[in-house]
């Protein structure tokens, strides 16, 4: 059944960092989860009632404040799972207010993921499945999203259009953030769509062809 249904997604750019917060769904169910609510919730519920589908769900790439800082207040208005990210960022969600004083927001609440996530796991919004691959660097427990029949990716800070993500924080590792690029991201194929945190979309081929710190 699940080969049958397709995975749609439109994304909203939230936070003064204008961070891609993607609302994905299923066709079949209407089904929807929200990848990253970093914040500015109202937009983001706008966007859920235009779109007329039934939010389930959160995916976290990485508890960044910019990407999981509207999580807990979201999470408790509508009920929802947190499912995500993996255990390597219990330090970044205790910090969740502390990096609100160094990134000039406002101080956002810590949570408890209802779901650790790790390498090789699933998950699945109505009959849509995707993919879950443990990519660390810019954060230990960053993970990503892959939809195969879709052919797109959700990658966080992982990768951008031309660029990649920092590793200057506590706990990243250049090294890391590489191999998870080329290990992790590249076998996803050349011709997947990757939805990136910030920025423009791109293709892992066109960064494999161009992009200056990760280009074969
Ligand atoms: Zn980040």
């Amino acid at each position: 059944m699940t080969s049958a249904a397709r995975l749609h997604y439109q994304t909203i750019p939230v936070t003064p960092f204008q961070q891609n917060c993607s609302i994905v769904w299923c066709e079949q169910t209407m089904e929807a989860a929200v990848i990253d609510p970093g914040g500015d919730l109202p937009r983001i519920e706008a966007a859920v009632q235009a779109l007329g589908v039934d939010l389930r769900q959160i995916w976290l790439t990485h508890a960044h404040i910019d990407h999981a800082g509207g999580t807990a207040e979201l999470a408790r208005r509508r009920g929802l799972p947190i499912v995500g990210p993996n255990e390597g960022d219990q330090f970044w969600i205790d910090g969740l207010a502390e990096q609100g004083r160094m990134f000039g927001f406002a101080a956002a609440e810590p949570f408890v993921p209802t779901r650790w996530l790790h390498d090789g796991d699933t998950v699945q919004v109505g009959q849509c499945v995707l993919n879950v691959r443990h990519c660390p660097g810019h954060t230990p427990g960053h993970v990503v999203f892959h939809s195969p029949q879709a052919e797109r990716a959700f990658v966080g800070d992982v990768l951008f259009a031309g660029s990649i993500g920092r590793t200057d924080f506590p706990r990243g590792n250049h090294a890391q953030l590489l191999a998870s690029i080329r290990e992790r991201l590249w076998p996803m194929g050349d011709e997947t769509v990757f939805i990136p945190g910030h920025g423009p979309e791109s293709t892992f081929g066109e960064e494999r062809r161009h992009n200056p710190f990760v280009h074969d």
